[in-house]
Formats: C-alpha cells, sequence, structure tokens
C-alpha cells in the first residue's frame, strides 16, 4: 500500500513535469504529512527530500518567507510516509546479482542509514529484483568553512561580544574590499566598518561570506553611531539596499549559517541580535524593510 502510493505520486510527478497546475492538482489530491523542521535544516532542503517544490510547500504552510525554525511542524503535501526521512520521489535501482545495500550506496552516492530508511528495510538484506527507492541527495552547502577555519587560527573576545548587529550596505555594489577602502577614506583607521560581509553575486560571490580585519584581530565595529555600542557588538552586513530588493536566498542562508555558528559555537551563549535601526539612537532605515528581521528575531531571540 505505501509501496504503491508513493510509486503513484512519484508516476504523477514524472508525468507532469514542465505542468505545474496539473502536478499540484495531484499533489493536492494525495495526503498530507508531518515534518518536524530539524536543525539545519531549510526550506529547500526539505522540498527536495519530500519530492516538492519550494513554492508548494510555502503555499501549504502560509510560509510568507523561506525562514524556519527547528521544533516547527510543517505539512508536507503528498508525501510518502510520516518518517521524517522518507522520500517521496527519487530513482528506483533494481537489485542484480551481486548487489549489496552497500554497493547501491556507494553507486548513489547515499549512506546505507538512509537506504534502508528510504525503503524500510529492517536488515541488510536484498533480493535479485527487489526494487529500491534512491533518497535525494540533500546537499547542505556549506557556507561557512573558511571562516571556521580563520577563527581556529585566533582567539575570540568571548565575553566581549554582547550583541549581534545586522545592516545592508544600502548599495547593490560592492565587496570587503572596496568598502574597506571606502571607510579608510572615511577616517576609520581599522577600515571595514563590519565584522563579516556577505555578498550578493555582484562583486564578490552570492551568499559568499568576507571576514573583515575587525573580525581577525577581534577589534571593535566601526558600523553603528555609537561608540560604546560599537565595542561589544558584532557587525553583520549584508550587500544590497533592501528598501528597494530583497536579499537573496543564499544570502539568508549564509546569514543563518554564520548566526547560528557565531550564537552556537563561537560565543555559546544567546547573544543580543537587532537590526541596525533598532538600535536606540541609531537614525537609520538599515537593514531595509525587505531584510526579515521578524523572522530572524524569531529565531535568534
Ligand atoms: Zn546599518
Amino acid at each position: 500500500m505505501q509501496h504503491s502510493r508513493r510509486h503513484f505520486t512519484r508516476t504523477a510527478l514524472l508525468a507532469t513535469a514542465g505542468c505545474t497546475t496539473l502536478a499540484q492538482q495531484l499533489l493536492a489530491q494525495t495526503t498530507t504529512t508531518r515534518y518536524t523542521v530539524q536543525p539545519g535544516d531549510t526550506l529547500g532542503h526539505i522540498a527536495l527530500r519530500h519530492g516538492v517544490s519550494e513554492s508548494t510547500l510555502k503555499k501549504t504552510n502560509q510560509l510568507s518567507s523561506d525562514l524556519i525554525r527547528s521544533g516547527q511542524t510543517l505539512k508536507i503535501p503528498g508525501g510518502s510516509t510520516a518518517d521524517n526521512s522518507a522520500p517521496a520521489a527519487g530513482p528506483i535501482h533494481h537489485v542484480e546479482l551481486g548487489d549489496t545495500l552497500g554497493s547501491i550506496a556507494l553507486t548513489h552516492g547515499v549512506t546505507i542509514g538512509a537506504l534502508k530508511r528510504a525503503n524500510q528495510l529492517n536488515s541488510d538484506v536484498i533480493r535479485i529484483g527487489q526494487t529500491l527507492h534512491i533518497p535525494a541527495l540533500v546537499s547542505t552547502e556549506d557556507l561557512l568553512s573558511h571562516v571556521r577555519a580563520a577563527t581556529d587560527k585566533i582567539t575570540v573576545r568571548r565575553d566581549n561580544w554582547k550583541r549581534i548587529v545586522v545592516h545592508h550596505s544600502a548599495i547593490k555594489y560592492g565587496n570587503a574590499k572596496k568598502y574597506d577602502a571606502a571607510h579608510r577614506q572615511r577616517g576609520m583607521q581599522n577600515g571595514l566598518a563590519y565584522h563579516f560581509l556577505i555578498g550578493n553575486g555582484i562583486d564578490s560571490g552570492d551568499g559568499a561570506i568576507e571576514i573583515g580585519p575587525r573580525w581577525t584581530k577581534q577589534l571593535l565595529g566601526g558600523h553603528v553611531k555609537s561608540y560604546r555600542l560599537n565595542l561589544t557588538a558584532i557587525g553583520i552586513c549584508l550587500v544590497g539596499n533592501f528598501e528597494k530588493t530583497h536579499p537573496s536566498k543564499k544570502q539568508l542562508d549564509a546569514f543563518t549559517q554564520l548566526m547560528d555558528w557565531l550564537q552556537g559555537d563561537v560565543l555559546k551563549k544567546k547573544t543580543h541580535f537587532a537590526g541596525h535601526r533598532e538600535l536606540k539612537g541609531e537614525q537609520t532605515i538599515c537593514p531595509g524593510k525587505h531584510f526579515p528581521l521578524a523572522a530572524m528575531h524569531a529565531r535568534y531571540d
């Protein structure tokens, strides 16, 4: 039963590829399951894993942004089982003479555990002719590895940092080097005012995190007007003018990865989080009306 329904969903998806409306109708006819968001999940990963589109997932759950929180329950339209890790669609493998779970897992670049879960196998025994569903590859792109590596080489002044402030650059161009030069010209001898800069794909990579010297040297920021706040606030800036445009998905991915890591692994405490304009005495609209501040507060407060 389980098996045939999953097969139907997959067939329906394949048959209507390129015809969104029909696919959505078919999906709407299948069952809805629930999924509990795990740490590190993104909407994209969950959609991929369950063989549904991100927009369908958002519509079903009436989400206005891509942000989700660990522990949140999402409705998965047309989901195959209630099991969190079971995919609804994906390639299949017909077991041949000499195949083992291990060899099949290796061939498809998945783990044996994922393969067993996807096929509800209780043992490693498989039979010739058996059809196995290959779980979708969940590629969690790590946008942080260079930041972790650079931070491993320094001593973070953990006790000093009390808050993290997010900014937009208010201009769609620029990268760490250009802003550094501009800030020095404005008389900031430590250069780039922020500790981290997240690119938008124009003058640096989309979602690429650039590390400023104020982070590697653990210097005070120059990103808010108040000197007192600058002493204890880590500044993260996303390149772009978010009064006019939205931050890219990759920029938000990078931002949440950076925030999760700073709060959870580096500072190991709930650090006060604020958008620039929320700080007392700072007269600014930064980080712009399109930056999802409310969702970030829900995640980091
Ligand atoms: Zn700002």
